[in-house]
């Protein structure tokens, strides 16, 4: 499955949709009442909500991707857990060395946006870069997960793109302080399309993801290039914090971090979970 918060208008209700191909969704509005993807999931299941969709693709109730205005995949979601330095081409092209442990920083719900919608980065910062990384989606609550119980307490997949003030975040670790403000201004966070269920993604290992910029590839990389991988990754963070239904695990960004300008149209690509548009415009 594949599924989608979208709304028709900008004004309209969030409705949940599953994606039948590329262009053609299904509008899922009355199976969830919060327009909840994980919530949908949990109750129904992947299977259930498939054959939900299947009874209503024999309807007239059909979008258009290219119609409808997307959010983010998650209803809700504490907190976006993001991985620092958890591919070794990232780790080499920032003249740093690979972290023996998992380091993690979060970013701020308010940060994240749908497929589609603008980053503005705010005046404060004249550097701003982008960051394709294959994000986890949790399905329920959980702490302490060992890590060959990973995969009970994943919801689905989806694409973040972890925009990062690099300007304020190199100055920050300069005057060696905390570097999270240069990654949480509202619009940091694009998120999506869809989330992706596990059926769909048999090894999320596996995947090949690109950055372009206007057409340009900006970065390249295999999920299999992972420092520490997924099982590690949950069993680090649940070990003494809990994880919520749509908290999202940002799994770390790989060579080609590039600054982006106004204008700019940046396309996040993973195999299999689809494409991220995010627009770029620059408050001045
Ligand atoms: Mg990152």
């Amino acid at each position: 499955m594949r599924l989608a918060r979208i709304r028709r208008t900008p004004e309209g209700p969030v409705e949940l949709a599953a994606a039948l191909d590329d262009q053609t969704l299904i509008s899922l509005r009355d199976v969830d009442a919060g327009a909840d993807p994980v919530a949908a999931l949990d109750r129904l299941g992947a299977d259930g909500l498939a054959d939900e969709t299947a009874r209503r693709a024999e309807s007239a109730d059909r979008l258009t991707a290219s119609d409808v205005i997307f959010q983010t995949p998650v209803a809700s979601c504490s907190k976006v857990c993001c991985l620092a330095l958890n591919y070794r081409s990232h780790a080499e092209e920032s003249s740093l060395d690979v972290p023996p442990v998992p380091v993690l920083f979060f970013k701020p719900p308010s940060a994240l946006i749908g497929h589609g919608a603008p980053v503005r980065p705010p005046r404060r910062t004249r550097h701003v870069e982008h960051e394709v990384e294959l994000a986890v989606v949790i399905g329920r609550r959980c702490r302490d997960v060992p890590e060959e119980d990973w995969a009970d307490v994943v919801a689905g997949y989806t694409i973040v793109n972890d925009m990062t003030a690099r300007d304020l975040q190199l100055e920050s670790m300069r005057r060696q302080e905390p570097w999270d403000h240069s990654k949480a201004f509202d619009t940091f966070a694009p998120l999506g399309p869809f989330l992706v269920t596990p059926d769909e993604v048999p090894d999320p290992h596996a995947l090949s993801m690109t950055l372009t910029v206007d057409g340009e590839v900006r970065q390249r990389a295999h999920t299999g290039d992972m420092v520490h991988p997924i099982p590690k990754l949950i069993a680090d963070l649940t070990d003494g914090m809990t994880l919520l239904p749509g908290d999202v695990i940002a799994t770390g960004t790989t060579a080609g971090i590039a600054p982006v300008r106004d204008g700019d149209v940046m396309h996040a690509h993973i195999d299999g979970l689809g494409t991220l548009v995010s627009p770029v415009q620059w408050a001045n």
